[in-house]
């Protein structure tokens, strides 16, 4: 069993109960905001809802966007402001701003990985998700230690260096144990440089392992913060705890993880108070850590083999999806965000130029999946273009695909990570470590027009650069391998 949740005597631990309207109908409605019930601090946020905005609501809106392009992280009532813009035009300014925020912190550097799925084996019932436990129908397979380092070893030969590991929940199967084991096959085996981990929430204890195993990030999504749709949606399992789940960035924090992930899966509850309710959370981690998330992701429920979570009264539409990337870009400034092969690819191409900084590409969502099709995947699949594909589509918007792994091996995670971000300077590492990975990758595995362009980009950026990067193409020619700065 993991540690009980002990969150006793923390002032600044909050939980996200319900919406203030909500309360007037339930028996919680006695306790107030801010206070104490079974050791849980309660918050209570309102619900927002579009509206016509007067002029001077306009004015206050641009007035927020100024300060989001200043690099300064948006509180919980710009946040609900944003989130009650109706007028498309003042939502095209909403998105240029969250472009030029992007641009300001990262350049137009785009982040590419792909998920491996270790093992579809799960303790819990998520009603959304192929992997629940009463998904009778589903193929269920764990890797073993050699069968993950081929399916690195795989995804390492097409040019990825970054792999986010996946796991549904058992503790016997999936335990720290078998982490430890499959990352330190990964990186002694292959060219893998940086492994980040998507599992069940752990303890402090088996955090400081995987931390220990050498992981980069650590990404956990709360799915959503409304108590009563998160048990519905939960009903058994470990998971079906709420505050074991909110807990799990201070647990991870706290064992020496500067470098967390955080989310709510789109489409469960009104993606509005979800998606305030997730600043509001980051917030707090910026408060008591000095740092908050390292990247932010966009999940969207998907369909899925043997999913009961049929009620679309929560749909997230595409619309929406580009409001919430913004604004977690304008809200949080230095944070990454995180766009997946959840979505489908026209989608995926706008979100390249108006927010997201890292994606993945080329993914499979089942265990074994990149060597064979046909075991249960997670969820569909919306954009199915290979790595190469979709590095040629980010070049040819204008935009640098990246495979940089460079910060969380030169130490620059948390706050030196969100000071670089919020002073404007780590795009500069960010451009040339781009430029760097994008030529070992033409050197290694490109081919066809998407070479060709990358070698014209190349080029190009050799007449500009000041940094001797002719003389360090050079040595990724003759064969150096891994250069950063
Ligand atoms: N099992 C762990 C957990 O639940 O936290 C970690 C891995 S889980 C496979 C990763 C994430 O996939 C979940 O947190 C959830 O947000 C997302 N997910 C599950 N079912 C989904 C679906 N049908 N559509 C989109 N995302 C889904
Ligand atoms: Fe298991 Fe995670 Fe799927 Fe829930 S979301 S059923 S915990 S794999």
């Amino acid at each position: 069993m993991p540690e009980s949740p002990g969150y006793s005597g923390d002032p600044l631990n909050l939980n996200w109960l319900m919406p203030a309207e909500e309360r007037i109908n339930s028996t919680l409605y006695r306790i107030p905001a801010g206070s104490y019930h079974k050791g849980i601090r309660f918050f209570i946020w309102r619900k927002m809802d579009q509206k016509e905005l007067t002029k001077s609501d306009a004015l206050y809106i641009r007035d927020i966007l100024a300060k989001s392009l200043d690099m300064q992280s948006l509180n919980l009532t710009e946040v609900s402001a944003l989130l009650e813009v109706s007028d498309r035009y003042l939502w095209s300014e909403i998105f240029d701003a969250a472009r030029s925020v992007k641009e300001k912190v990262y350049g137009k550097r785009i982040v590419l990985f792909a998920p491996l799925y270790l093992s579809n084996e799960c303790m819990n019932d998520c009603l959304y998700c192929g992997f629940r436990k009463g998904n009778t129908d589903a193929k269920r397979k764990t890797l073993t230690v050699n069968e993950a380092l081929e399916e690195a070893a795989l995804l390492a030969g097409r040019g990825y260096k970054r792999l986010l590991l996946v796991s549904s929940e058992h503790p016997k199967r999936a335990g720290i144990d078998y982490f430890e084991k499959i990352t330190d096959a990964i990186y002694k085996k292959t060219d893998i440089r940086i492994l980040h981990v998507n599992s069940a929430p752990m303890s402090v204890d088996d955090f400081k392992r995987l931390k220990a195993s050498g992981v980069g990030v650590y990404q956990c999504f709360q799915e959503t913060y409304h108590m009563p749709t998160y048990r519905f949606m939960h009903p058994t399992g470990s998971k079906s705890d709420y505050a074991w789940r909110l807990g799990v960035m201070d647990r991870a924090i706290e064992a020496g993880f500067e470098d967390v992930g955080m989310g709510v899966l789109l489409g469960l509850y009104d993606w509005r108070w979800d998606v305030a309710a997730l600043i509001a959370h980051c917030r707090r981690l910026i408060n008591k850590y000095g740092f908050g998330p390292h990247t932010l992701s966009v999940p969207r429920l998907q369909p899925a083999q043997g999913s009961k979570a049929d009620n679309l009264r929560y749909r997230v539409s595409d619309d929406d999806l580009k409001k919430i990337v913004a604004i977690y870009r304008l809200a949080l400034p230095y944070v990454g965000v995180v766009v997946s092969t959840r979505e489908p690819s026209g989608l995926r191409d706008e979100l390249f130029s108006s927010g997201a900084s890292q994606v993945s590409a080329g993914s499979k969502t089942s265990p074994w999946g990149y060597m064979k099709d046909g075991d249960t995947e997670q969820f569909e699949i919306g954009d199915s273009r290979s790595l190469e594909e979709v590095i040629g589509k980010i070049a040819s918007l204008g935009l640098m695909p990246s495979l940089c792994t460079a910060c969380y091996r030169e130490g620059r995670s948390g706050e030196r990570f969100k000071n670089l971000a919020e002073e404007t300077t780590i795009k500069n590492f960010c451009h040339e470590n781009a430029l760097l990975s994008l030529k070992e990758y033409v050197e290694d595995c490109a081919s066809g027009e998407v070479k060709k362009e990358l070698t014209k980009i190349l080029n190009e950026e050799i007449a500009k650069s000041r940094n001797g990067l002719a003389e360090k193409f050079k040595l990724i020619e003759a064969g150096k391998r891994d250069m950063h700065v």
